[in-house]
């Protein structure tokens, strides 16, 4: 027998290099746990340290959410930790500069916090509401938001509002859950995965675990996506599709399940409003349910007195205690008897079947480029999964009426989506028609399918009501209600008796009504713009809405520097908190020089965004592994101590002192009401630790946290892990710890009532508030009670002959938006970028590949290298998103790539558009929940003239920040 030659491979067959899950001592002499905060997954690292300083980090394999795997950023937090981007020093702007030239003067924290202590304090005193805070990539919402609560200004928001808010409310409103932190797909038992408009970002991590282990179960993974990057390009099948067009995609599909009785006819009579009969009559009752004013309404946001149709004595039965199996799915009557003798009716289902005759796979192939084919075959694959592969689990539970089922039923079809679908102004009702996609199928909080994650599910929408009138705004006091919440009808929006907006984004107003995360790309223009005021003073935490986090991104540098008559700032006073000199630190005249993840306590709260598994809630912290570098201050601190300076009611005692030494003390101690065991972190509470989700304060909270890999995971019993809107088990427990205030189930909104209410005050039919008149055909249209498709507003005003291609831009995998620019290790993966192009796009323009060229829009022009590349869908063009810097920013060297050939998309978008037909103009997003629109502009290419610079355009300038400390450690990492 011959011997079998030695291959190349068996060469690479030596002991590995790194063992993750070996003791890992070596030279190193500690490792200490903590959080990644690389991007927004969270996962467990550990940071191994020789003498105090940082090593390297790995992923934490006792962590439940990565399970020890760490990504190309994660694994390069060292070099943010040393980045000489490193803003170290509270920093003034020089009187008599210019915003935008950092021209700053080092200053103690001491001065720092007595200018802001006075400033706040004087506004609070005068008019709480021209105090404005908004926060950017900010984990910490449940403490940021309590503190403008407290502050009594409505101003407050983070960024989801130019993120996913589409995301949270489509769905939130519709099954009371979303995707990311509050559930996802269930791979581990589903058999066909559907991933729509999802490049590799949120939940990154966990769904590269889940997908790895979900294919090579052999399951099957198609992606919907005008673009083939990151997840999408292990997808079993690509569906290439227009940007903007996802809505029409799934009508089609919900068309068509329904045409071929694909659905699950159980669940939605049990589960849903399907039944749900709405009165069809016009008159202020239109498009309202049907109530049985003899039964007493639960309240008026979720009344349990609605009628279904029994289809055995062919008349009204009481919605919620008749027997489902008697209830017509669809169909609409006249009511022959009784009081409501006359009144024609149509169960909910009924109008969603009337909504989507129209949708034909053919309607859907000529606004999408899907063939209708592929389109009838994939709804026949999501049948097959979700019945033909049904299962049950031996799990018993009892549903909210008080039936006992021995068993759940899985329907192993998964679906998945983000931005690609929320960043449009058609996203809220793309993404209702989703959520109503998969509650067809019947794939909600079942084994394979959608499932929850704690806090949620929450009723839809959630009882939390933001500010609502100008009286709940008052000097030197807190806020009448909370800044953020969801409106459930017009009385609930932030507008005062002129029907004008009270908030400086015009959230929560007529113009973007349910816009649940505020407008944050809005702030800057409206405060310029004194509309609907001005303010004084602006306080952003880690945005930069001096470069990538804004459209229109010279613009709204001008505007920062913007001047009255007089010669005074437009905005008086801005304060930029953040780690690294972003482009948007040299627009401050204060800033304040935050930690990094490394250096500072933090917590991922059940009362914010937790990192919840589907088994159970679960929350997490960081614990700072190396001392703060230099002055640098974590900015929960500075709120912490600013809240005590104020004296703001919750951070102070009754007798007027201090209640918190700094943020950890008030993590351990602060309840949510006195006496109520529900703080922010769920671990180890009561006296000795030995309770869990509530009880009192425990001093040793944080230690306990530490020793335990910084997480907490709290398992529940598999009877209360499915059917969780229904489950009467899991809503007691969910109530008991304060993640609910009611018992009642949470049914599926196939039909949203909520948005019928604005609908009919648009129309005039409603009493009570109205909105403006420039607006009302504009909620008349939006506010469909049943999921619609309308192209992207842009559009509308576009001629889309002369600029026919969409634009994108994607979170690239090795950087978190701007962040890691200045980190050594992941700017040799990214120093420029190109545009991607499909080349039949190119050549149809003359452009070369690898060559310069201009992406023009109605709004502006960028000058750009392009790739061609097959993996897009040749209606668009795309490109990796803040790359691109301004020249000197974040401290790279004048010149830089970043600055010379990297390029910004967000200079071909503009934050406000022209209202139809009108002489208004109103913010670029969607008209029902203010997201920015970022993916809906239209542009056109051409190429470079030959004698043109051979850098991109525009270009603009952002000098270094004085007076920090150098790296001086880089060079000792590359020596043993
Ligand atoms: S996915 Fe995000 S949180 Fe997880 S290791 Fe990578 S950068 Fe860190």
């Amino acid at each position: 027998m011959t011997e079998k030659p030695i291959s190349f491979f068996d060469l690479l067959k030596t002991a590995p290099l790194h063992d993750p899950i070996s003791d890992q001592t070596g030279q190193t002499n500690e490792i200490k746990t903590t959080t990644c905060y690389m991007c927004a997954c969270r996962c467990g690292i550990r940071v191994h340290l020789r003498d105090g300083e940082v090593r390297y980090i790995d992923g934490n394999p006792q962590h439940p959410l990565n399970k020890g795997v760490i990504c190309a950023k994660g694994s390069s937090g060292i070099m943010k930790q040393h980045s000489p981007a490193r803003i170290t020093k509270p920093l003034r702007r020089i009187t008599g500069r210019d915003r935008g030239e950092s021209a700053f003067e080092v200053i103690e924290w001491a001065q720092a916090l007595d200018i802001l202590t006075d400033r706040l304090s004087k506004i609070r005193a005068t008019d709480p509401k021209k105090f404005a805070l908004f926060t950017g990539r900010d984990q910490m919402q449940a403490l940021t938001g309590l503190f403008a609560r407290q502050f009594g200004t409505p101003n407050y928001a983070a960024h989801g509002g130019f993120c996913s808010v589409n995301m949270a409310a489509g769905m939130i409103y519709t099954i009371g859950g979303s995707f990311w932190e509050f559930g996802g797909p269930d791979l581990d038992q589903a058999k066909l995965f559907v991933m729509l408009g999802t490049a590799e970002d949120h939940h990154s991590n966990p769904m590269k675990v889940a997908l790895s282990k979900f294919k090579r179960s052999g399951g099957r993974f198609i992606s919907i996506n005008p673009i083939r990057t990151g997840y999408s390009a292990i997808a079993d099948e690509w569906i290439p599709i227009r940007p903007g067009t996802d809505g029409a995609l799934i009508l089609s599909l919900v068309r068509e399940l329904i045409a071929t009785n694909q659905i699950d006819h159980e669940f939605l009579k049990r589960y849903s409003n399907s039944p749900d009969l709405v009165v069809r009559d016009p008159g202020p009752q239109h498009g309202l349910f049907l109530l049985d004013s003899t039964r007493p309404a639960v309240s008026e946001d979720l009344p349990q007195n609605k009628f279904a149709w029994c289809l055995t004595t062919n008349g009204l039965v009481p919605r919620e205690t008749a027997d489902p199996a008697t209830f017509a799915l669809d169909g609409e009557f006249t009511i022959t008897e009784g009081p409501h003798q006359g009144v024609r009716v149509a169960t909910s289902y009924e109008l969603l079947k009337q909504q989507v005759q129209h949708a034909t796979p053919e309607w859907a192939e000529s606004i999408t480029g899907i063939p209708a084919q592929r389109i009838r075959l994939l709804a026949k694959e999501l049948g097959f999964a979700a019945f033909q592969q049904a299962f049950e689990l031996p799990i018993p539970w009892t549903d909210s009426w008080g039936k006992a089922h021995t068993h759940v039923i899985g329907r192993p079809v998964a679906f998945h989506a983000m931005r690609g679908l929320a960043a449009h102004s058609n996203g809220f009702q793309t993404i209702r028609g989703l959520a109503i996609l998969m509650s067809l199928l019947g794939t909600i909080d079942r084994p394979g399918g959608f499932r929850h994650k704690a806090p949620y599910p929450r009723q839809t929408p959630p009882r939390i009501r933001s500010t609502s009138s100008e009286s709940q705004i008052k000097p030197n006091t807190p806020l009448g209600a909370a800044p953020l919440g969801w409106p459930a009808r017009p009385e609930d929006l932030a507008v005062n008796d002129q029907g004008e907006p009270i908030r400086i984004d015009k959230a929560f107003s007529w113009e973007h009504p349910l816009s649940a995360h505020g407008l944050m790309h809005n702030v800057i223009t409206n405060a310029v713009h004194g509309d609907p005021y001005p303010i004084d003073t602006l306080m952003i935490f880690m945005a930069n809405m001096a470069w990538n986090s804004t459209m229109n991104t010279m613009a709204i540098r001008d505007a920062l520097n913007a001047k009255d008559t007089q010669g005074e700032f437009k905005i008086p006073f801005i304060v930029v908190c953040d780690a690294f000199d972003s482009e948007m630190v040299a627009y401050a005249d204060l800033v304040l020089p935050d930690t990094t993840y490394l250096e500072r306590h933090d917590c991922m709260s059940l009362l914010d965004r937790p990192i919840s598994e589907f088994d159970g809630p679960c929350d997490s912290v960081r614990v700072p592994v190396v001392a703060p570098t230099d002055h640098c201050r974590p900015f929960q601190e500075v709120i912490v101590e600013l809240a005590s300076r104020l004296k703001l009611p919750a951070f102070t005692t009754p007798e007027g002192a201090r209640k918190f030494k700094g943020y950890p003390d008030f993590i351990t101690n602060f309840e949510t009401a006195p006496g109520s065991g529900i703080g922010f972190l769920a671990g180890w509470r009561g006296k000795d630790g030995e309770k869990s989700l509530k009880g009192e304060p425990n001093p040793e909270q944080w230690k306990r946290y530490a020793e335990n890999n910084c997480v907490f995971h709290f398992e529940m019993t598999p009877s209360l892990q499915y059917m969780r809107n229904w489950n009467q088990e899991y809503i007691r427990f969910a109530k008991d710890n304060g993640f609910r205030q009611k018992e009642d189930p949470i049914q599926i909104a196939v039909y949203c009532e909520h948005l019928q209410h604005f609908r009919l005050a648009g129309q005039g039919q409603r009493p009570g508030r109205q909105p403006p008149d420039w607006l009302r055909e504009r909620i008349s249209t939006y506010f469909d009670p049943l999921p619609f498709w309308y192209p992207p507003l842009e559009d509308e005003i576009t001629d889309t002959e002369s600029f026919p291609l969409h634009a994108l831009t994607q979170r690239p995998m090795a950087m978190y938006h701007s962040w890691d620019s200045q980190n050594a290790w992941l700017r040799q993966i990214h120093s420029h970028n190109y545009l991607f192009m499909n080349p039949r796009t190119a050549k149809a323009s003359g452009i070369a590949d690898g060559a310069w060229l201009w992406v023009e829009s109605q709004w502006g022009r960028v000058r750009c290298m392009g790739r061609y590349s097959e993996a897009v869908e040749p209606g668009t063009v795309w490109t990796w998103n803040a790359i691109g810097k301004s020249d000197g920013a974040w401290r790279l060297d004048p010149g830089a790539d970043e600055s010379r050939k990297g390029f910004l998309l967000n200079h071909l978008i503009s934050e406000e558009i022209p209202m139809k037909g009108g002489s208004k103009k109103i913010s670029n997003s969607d008209p029902i929940t203010g997201q920015a629109g970022w993916y809906d502009v239209r542009v056109r290419l051409r190429p470079a003239g030959p004698d043109e610079p051979a850098i991109s355009y525009p270009q603009a300038t952002t000098p270094a920040s004085p007076g920090q400390v150098p790296n001086k450690k880089f060079l000792a990492y590359f020596t043993p």
